[in-house]
């Protein structure tokens, strides 16, 4: 699994599915014709949504998922998890589902998400009425807390994200990282961006995405947005059409 011309780690709300429906057609079916493309999906959504979005006509299929905010890893053809990668995230966690809600049920701000949770916990949010010290105190639990679209707060095993996730499914799988294209619209991407492969931030990001992005000079910061961002990345990084060999 390690020759392929381009692996698209992409963000699912936004990115992959952001943009008008000509520009979605158009990326979903450039995909569809190549076979010199790896796919992978980097979301913070369950297996169940992710079962449902690629089971619409014209959704091209991804080889490898990495759900619930970089804390699952499926594989895309029998959408079950991959052991040897979840591993050190289970551990990490240690079955904390119920200790985080116990420990949040009260936070004014929070809402709990209403879908299952395995490595993690979810909340929606109003930022405004967070505790200051919200993130603070469960970090001091032993978890990273993250704020991601002014609207979402996660907790997660410390030290797990999209991008480490992503950088220890690239080893595992022996991908070549400079193929690799990560995309992306909101801060729960900011670790994708951090792990130093190539990336697009795309048109619609959010500004303190687009402000944590601006140092890194491997970031494209493409103006189309959503799809439309992802196909001007692959060109701009020249992913568009198989190397010469
Ligand atoms: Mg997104």
């Amino acid at each position: 699994m390690s020759d392929w011309n381009c692996v698209l780690a992409t963000d699912l709300d936004g990115t992959f599915l952001g943009g008008s429906e000509e520009q979605r057609e158009r990326l979903y079916r450039h995909i569809e014709d190549r076979d010199d493309l790896l796919l992978i999906f980097v979301t913070g959504r369950d297996i169940g949504f992710i079962a449902e979005l690629v089971a619409q006509p014209g959704m091209p299929r991804p080889r490898l998922i990495i759900g619930d905010v970089g804390t699952s890893i499926y594989d895309g053809d029998s959408f079950e998890p991959i052991p040897a990668l979840e591993a050190e995230i289970a551990a990490r966690w240690g079955d904390a589902g119920a200790r985080v809600v116990e420990m949040l049920k009260d936070e004014p701000g929070l809402t709990l998400q209403p879908t299952p949770f395995r490595h993690r916990v979810s909340y929606d949010c109003r930022p405004a009425e967070l505790a200051p010290d919200l993130v603070a105190r469960v970090e001091a639990e032993g978890f990273d807390g993250l704020l991601s679209a002014g609207r979402f707060f996660d907790v997660l095993p410390n030290g797990i994200a999209k991008g480490p996730t992503l950088l220890r499914l690239v080893e595992h799988f022996g991908l070549d990282a400079e193929r690799v294209l990560v995309a992306g619209d909101t801060m729960n991407d900011l670790s994708l961006f951090e792990t130093g492969l190539k990336g697009v931030a795309v048109g619609n990001s959010e500004p303190d995405l687009v402000a944590a992005i601006k140092d890194r000079p491997r970031v494209y910061r493409s103006p189309q947005e959503g799809a439309g961002g992802i196909a001007d990345a692959l060109a701009h990084f020249e992913f568009q059409t198989k190397a010469a060999s």
